[in-house]
């Protein structure tokens, strides 16, 4: 290749971009520290960055003013609909904007980032994807758990607790997770957490097994609280936890008291 042709494909692949794209961005549980490279630096290069609350402030702050978007909860508290996000992404990329669309942890994990992807596909609009540190399982690591373990648990489930388990139609089989013996870690399972306790318990789950519930994770004030299948509700309860918090069920959550005297952040 001659230098001349450098600079042609060059040229060929700058005009390309200027149809601008959308960049489905994952941000890691909230630590800034925990974007990875390619997201830091696709956000620092965006013309517009359409986020909403779950990336936290931490890493919100970093970004200029004038270039982000909430598309999270707008004036009076009503959610922005996922309609109105989608059709913004494709309008954003077709004026020819860079667009990156930030997402709490991993885009495709409980984040959207799948219908997303989808709408900008239809649409004609060419997108990338940057997978990003899930919360489901650096949620658990910060807190000293192990999702898997030699001796405890050869599998890991990753669940909604979003979705009623009295219901009949509800997507999420307690009764075969219960079965896998296998760590259960539960998101969007805070206000849930009486119900599907109680489900796993009706599947057999021993009361005693231990459970975690890793609040904020990797925020300045992440917080763990700890009990069992049986008890996790009451305590909860008391201790006042809040979204967005992890729920880690298994024998693993209680390696953390093996090792949390030690565990330095
Ligand atoms: N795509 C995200 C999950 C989105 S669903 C990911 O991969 O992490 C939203 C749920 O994620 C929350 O209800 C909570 O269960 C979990 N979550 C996200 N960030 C968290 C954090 N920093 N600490 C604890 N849980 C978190």
């Amino acid at each position: 290749m001659t230098d001349s042709d450098a600079e042609t494909t060059a040229e060929a692949s700058d005009e390309a971009d200027s149809n601008g794209v959308v960049h489905l961005v994952g941000s890691g549980p909230g630590d800034p520290e925990l974007l990875t490279l390619k997201a830091r630096r696709l956000i620092d290069e965006a013309d517009v960055v359409l986020h909403d609350k779950l990336p936290g402030p931490e890493i919100i702050e970093t970004i200029p003013d004038g270039k982000r978007e909430d598309v999270g909860k707008r004036a009076g508290g009503e959610r922005t609909s996922q309609a109105y996000t989608n059709e913004r992404l494709v309008e954003l990329a077709r004026s020819g904007k860079q667009v990156v669309r930030l997402k709490g942890g991993d885009p495709f994990v409980f984040g959207r980032g799948g219908e997303e992807a989808a709408y900008l596909a239809e649409h004609g609009v060419d997108f990338r994807v940057v997978p990003g540190v899930t919360s489901a399982l650096a949620g658990p690591a910060l807190a000293g758990i192990p999702a898997t373990h030699r001796e405890h648990a050869s599998s890991v489930s990753v669940v909604t607790g979003h979705e009623d388990p009295t219901k009949d139609e509800s997507a999420v089989d307690w009764d075969a997770l219960a079965a896998t013996q296998g760590t259960i870690v539960v998101l969007m399972g805070v206000g849930k957490l009486p119900e599907y306790t109680q489900a796993l318990r009706e599947a057999g789950m021993d009361g005693e097994v231990p459970v975690a519930l890793v609040e904020r994770a990797s925020r300045p004030d992440e917080r763990v609280v700890a009990g069992t299948v049986e008890t996790i509700t009451r305590v909860a309860d008391r201790e006042n936890v809040e979204p967005p918090a992890v729920t880690v069920i298994g024998d693993v959550a209680g390696e953390r008291d093996r090792v949390r005297e030690f565990l330095r952040r």
